[in-house]
């Protein structure tokens, strides 16, 4: 097989567990792990840094330039994967609520997806690969030889946010309404933007995650990736 075809596409809705499998996914193969949401939260953090209005088409301009010119880096430390934009390790600061909630917003763009994608096809292609994102399989390697779209319901993907963000409240009822609000939103938009809107490829293999246990979850994409590896073997 073409190394170029040796990546493993993860794709799906916020809070589907896409990151924490495609990295786990990629320990057990001894693959790479490339988280491509962060290339877009890095994104909005220049936004938020250089103080750019996403409404104003020559502020739209300045962020392109500003992310074309980044140096922006990715590796997995001790099964955390860090993400440095000029060598600072901005991990924590992308994951705020500030870059969260106008990222969707920042990835809506056409030709900043286009420097998005150059980078990540740059970054893989000559080693095995696992990557997420919303367009993995559809857009940026549509030629993936395995394609996951994850899924899970609402309710489970806002209680799993809650935990990660504020442990101890999954069950305030208010606390997960206003995490399942924001989820909702931002799958509105990644799923209703014309260009490369998140959609399953036609050859994907679906995996509802709401009632797995993450050792199932990741032994399913194992166990496809090594079937898959044999046959082309
Ligand atoms: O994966 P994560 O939730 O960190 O992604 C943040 C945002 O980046 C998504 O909500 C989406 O708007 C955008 N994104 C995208 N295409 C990708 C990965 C992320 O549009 N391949």
């Amino acid at each position: 097989m073409a190394s170029g075809s040796r990546i493993i596409a993860i794709d799906g809705p916020a809070g589907t567990g896409k990151s924490t499998t495609a990295r786990e996914v990629a320990s057990r193969l001894g693959w790479r792990y490339v988280d491509s949401g962060a290339f877009y939260r890095v994104a909005a953090l220049l936004a938020l840094r250089h103080d750019l209005d996403l409404t104003v088409p020559a502020d739209r301009g300045r962020l392109r330039e500003a992310l074309e010119a980044a140096d922006v880096g990715q590796e997995v430390v001790g099964g955390t994967s860090h993400v440095r934009l000029e060598g600072e390790d901005v991990t924590v600061e992308i994951r705020t609520p500030a870059v969260t909630a106008i990222v969707s917003r920042v990835a809506d763009d056409p030709d900043l997806r286009e420097i998005v994608n150059v980078g990540l096809r740059g970054q893989v292609g000559k080693e095995p690969a696992v990557i997420d994102g919303r367009d993995i399989g559809t857009v940026v390697f549509p030629d993936a030889f395995l394609k996951v779209f994850l899924l899970a319901s609402l309710e489970e993907r806002a209680r799993r946010r809650v935990a990660e963000a504020e442990p101890g409240r999954e069950d305030d009822p208010t606390v997960l309404a206003s995490y399942a609000q924001s989820l909702a939103e931002r799958d509105r938009r990644d799923r209703e933007r014309s260009v490369a809107p998140l959609r399953p490829a036609d050859d994907a293999l679906y995996l509802d995650t709401s009632g797995l246990d993450f050792d199932t979850q990741v032994a399913r994409v194992v166990r496809a990736a090594r079937e898959r590896l044999r046959m082309d073997a």
